[in-house]
């Protein structure tokens, strides 16, 4: 299954001045987990099955795969320190070792993303010079990259365009690994504000005030009926003196301050009515 980045839906701001932007929801992944459990689970019934997942960034992958993994099998994680400094087996730094004897058994290696696919073959090679019955790989993510062509790992959840990645067990310097969707993150210099027009109606002795009836607003997207109103009071400070007590709507309907805005929509101000 190959994905493209969605442009919808919300973003959520980092510490570092960036954005993540969801790519990946929830559901989705656990659909697609749960087919690559039934695939592996036809493939691997009957074996002596040793799972072993690449820290950290595995950790809700292994998690989800393997409670829906219906035979029984032995589930090890291991850490390597980086990939750096050469590419064979002999060079590989532990952070954490293999806990369990691979010699005759069937390895499944479970690794989050695959780029160089430096890391997985570092594993594998390790891995298979201590004799295991076969050795295959399981990735979440194959990062689509023109300038590398790793071995296709023998399961693969997702391919993806070129995009950092974070959430679901992947981490932006060591955060953000318990979102549970993927998202894009997106540094602060290449994010850029989307903006929408709305239109503004002004009523009664409100278009008095303003000398207006209606008008045209830009606002960065997202924005709510309380900062849009900010921005009309400061426009036409006439009207603050009226401003807890006018009604605002969107539309036909009463809006609230927190409201959120899109594009095209109509919002009103109108003084309470009068008598009764
Ligand atoms: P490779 O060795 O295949 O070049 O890189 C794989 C490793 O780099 C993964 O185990 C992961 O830790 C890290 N990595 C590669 N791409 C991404 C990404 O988009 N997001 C995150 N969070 N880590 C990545
Ligand atoms: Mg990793």
């Amino acid at each position: 299954m190959e994905l493209k980045a969605s442009e919808e839906a919300e973003r959520r701001p980092t510490s570092c001045g960036g954005i993540i932007r969801p790519f990946i929801p929830e559901s989705e992944i656990h659909r697609r987990v749960r087919e690559l459990s039934a695939e592996i689970s036809r493939d691997y019934r009957e074996l002596d099955v040793l799972m072993v997942g690449i820290l950290n960034g595995t950790i809700l992958f292994m998690a989800d795969l393997m409670r829906h993994l219906d035979f029984d099998l032995t589930v090890d994680f291991v850490g390597i320190s980086s990939y750096g400094d050469g590419t064979t087996s002999g060079n590989l730094s532990w952070t954490k070792q293999p806990g369990y004897p691979v010699r005759g058994r069937h390895v499944l290696v479970i690794e989050d993303i695959l780029e160089t696919g430096q890391t997985l073959d570092n594993v594998l090679a390790a891995l298979q010079a201590d004799d295991p019955a076969s050795l295959k790989s399981c990735v979440l993510l194959h990062k689509q990259r023109p300038d590398f062509s790793p071995r296709p790992p023998d399961y693969c959840g997702f391919r993806i365009e070129d995009h950092f990645v974070v959430g679901y067990g992947l981490d932006l310097a060591g955060k953000y690994r318990n979102l549970p969707y993927i998202g894009i993150y997106q540094p602060a210099s290449s994010v850029t504000v989307e903006v929408i027009e709305i239109e503004v109606r002004f009523w009664s002795h409100f278009k008095d005030l303003t000398g207006v009836a209606v008008t045209k607003l830009q606002l960065p997207s997202g924005c709510r009926v309380a900062e849009a109103t900010e921005k009309i009071l400061s426009k036409w400070p006439s009207l603050e003196p009226h401003s807890q007590s006018a009604l605002v709507a969107v539309g036909n309907e009463y809006a609230t301050e927190d409201r959120i805005l899109s594009a095209g929509d109509s919002l009103s101000f109108f003084p309470p009515v009068q008598g009764g």
